[in-house]
């Protein structure tokens, strides 16, 4: 701890204790600009004793009760400092402050979830006996841990998504290295010593921090690392898979999420979750609604209502309960955005409302009259901003939606039954959300896209799935 400022200095996590660095990065308040944490930055040989650690602890017996219990006590650990680590969130993300408690709690589900089920693992019975010839055989499978998961998470959500992999890793009985996102680390950090505190045996969870253009591939490198669990951008996502080689690899990637407002569809709701669901964490959520396709029958009204919903949003500080949206995570992000959608304007896009930089603030902005090619609909903005276009036919929305490299969620706002079976069939999505948008997760479901979305789902039970290696055994009687 630096006395004169009150900043905390953070080390490396390796087995059960912290080891301090001489070179540290300054993590920043990114409303205030101040340093809120310094963290470590590690070197080769600090991932590789880290892995070390991490394989060594599998030696040790971490049974599924004891990982139970475990994981249980960090969750009502994590319940008890909502307030605090709130707030932590708040600062380093830039996320309003009620988004970052709400991100706690869920951090405390998943843990929770996660804990549950360590202790219903299990594999089923074969029956091998059906095959000619084996009459007198019996076969069951047993699911074991795959051995040392490295773990890289994102900036935009990185308690919770931390938890999506450290909770289900263990409760599988694995052991962690993890590497968080360089700007938002200080969360995870502080998470780290709730579970220690909560008993968790040494070397089960190693903590690394640096760039992950480093840190990140010395993992990679490190062949003792059995599986690696990502969470972030589809270019580093490609990148991992490439280095990974015959390993396993679970990815968690991007999306250009569209949600389809059919001509029945409840106008004021769907407007109005519209609008909530594009701009929550300014946008920087990979689920976030960015491609809107109403019903040309609807559309005038529906373009009111969610512009009338836009408008009521307040820029500001996180920390002002007032506050729904806080500044994008780096001024550059801003810029990025900003020039995306000036770009589209340029290509003949309307601004309907927003289109406006202050700094790291970007306005929560509606775009129309735009082709499906451009930059704004094609790629993943993870900014505030969402395109609303019309559609006729059933056919032809569907096509636009999948007409995307991407497949994560989207959503469908209609009763009409027909439309909606024709919808779980056609739309190639890892999730398809009805009478909501693209934008909704419950933390114990299955999660995870397809097309370059990524591969592997989370919510704890899948990705133990993942975690796990499953062996038959076959008696011969
Ligand atoms: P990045 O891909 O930039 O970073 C994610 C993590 O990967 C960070 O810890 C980063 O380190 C690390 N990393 C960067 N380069 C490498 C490398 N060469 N080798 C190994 N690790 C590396 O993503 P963002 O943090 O910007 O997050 C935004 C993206 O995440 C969006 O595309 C979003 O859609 C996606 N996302 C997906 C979710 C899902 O569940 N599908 C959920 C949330 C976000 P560092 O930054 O410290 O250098």
């Amino acid at each position: 701890m630096d006395s004169k400022t009150s900043v905390r200095t953070y080390g490396l996590y390796i087995n059960g204790e912290w080891h301090e660095k001489s070179v540290n990065n300054d993590v920043f308040n990114k409303y205030t600009k101040e340093v809120m944490a310094r963290t470590a930055v590690a070197e080769e040989e600090d991932v590789n004793l880290a892995v070390k650690y991490a394989k060594e602890s599998l030696k040790t017996p971490f049974s599924p009760y004891d990982r139970y219990t475990v994981l249980l006590k960090a969750a009502t650990a994590l319940r008890a400092r909502q307030d605090e680590i709130g707030e932590i969130l708040a600062g380093e993300v830039g996320k309003p402050l009620a988004e970052c408690k709400g991100e706690v709690e869920r951090a405390a589900l998943t843990l929770e979830v996660s804990a549950e089920e360590a202790k219903r693992i299990h594999g089923e019975g074969i029956p091998v006996e059906s095959a000619p010839g084996s009459e007198q055989r019996q076969a069951f499978t047993r699911r074991f841990p795959i051995g040392v998961v490295a773990a890289i998470t994102p900036f935009n959500a990185p308690l919770n998504l931390m938890c999506h992999k450290v909770g289900p890793a263990l409760a599988a009985g694995n052991s962690v290295v993890l590497k968080p996102a360089q700007t938002t680390p200080v969360s995870t950090l502080i998470f780290i010593d709730i579970m220690a505190e909560a008993g968790l045996p040494k070397g089960r969870l190693n903590l690394i921090t640096g760039s992950g253009s480093t840190v990140g591939e010395w993992l990679l490198k490190n062949q003792d690392v059995n599986m690696i669990t990502f969470t972030g951008s589809p270019s580093v996502g490609k990148f991992i898979r490439e280095r990974a080689g015959l390993r396993k690899v679970a990815l968690e990637l991007g999306n250009n999420s569209a949600t389809i407002v059919h001509k029945d569809a409840d106008l004021e709701k769907s407007a109005t979750l519209a609008a909530q669901k594009s701009f929550n964490n300014a946008g920087q959520v990979c689920i976030s609604v960015q491609r809107v396709y109403v019903h040309e029958d609807i559309y005038e009204p529906f373009l009111v209502k969610m512009k009338e919903e836009t408008e009521k949003l307040i820029l500001g500080d996180p920390m002002d309960e007032a506050t729904d949206i806080g500044p994008m995570i780096a001024e550059s992000e801003a810029v990025r955005v900003e020039n995306w959608v000036n770009e589209a304007a340029g290509q003949g896009a309307t601004v309907e409302t927003g289109g406006k930089r202050d700094g790291a603030f970007y306005q929560p902005t509606i775009l129309t009259n735009v082709n499906d090619d451009m930059k704004v609909c094609r790629q993943e903005i993870f900014g505030p901003v969402v395109v609303v276009s019309t559609y006729r036919s059933e056919d032809d929305v569907i096509a636009r939606v999948n007409d995307s490299e991407f497949g994560l969620q989207a959503g469908l706002f209609t009763n009409d039954l027909a439309f909606t079976m024709k919808a779980i069939n056609e739309i190639h999505v890892g999730g398809l959300i009805i009478n909501d948008t693209s934008g909704y997760r419950v933390d114990h479901m299955p999660y995870g896209g397809v097309k370059n979305s990524g591969t592997g789902k989370e919510g704890p039970r899948y990705a133990i799935e993942e975690m796990t290696e499953e062996k038959i055994i076959v008696f011969n009687g």
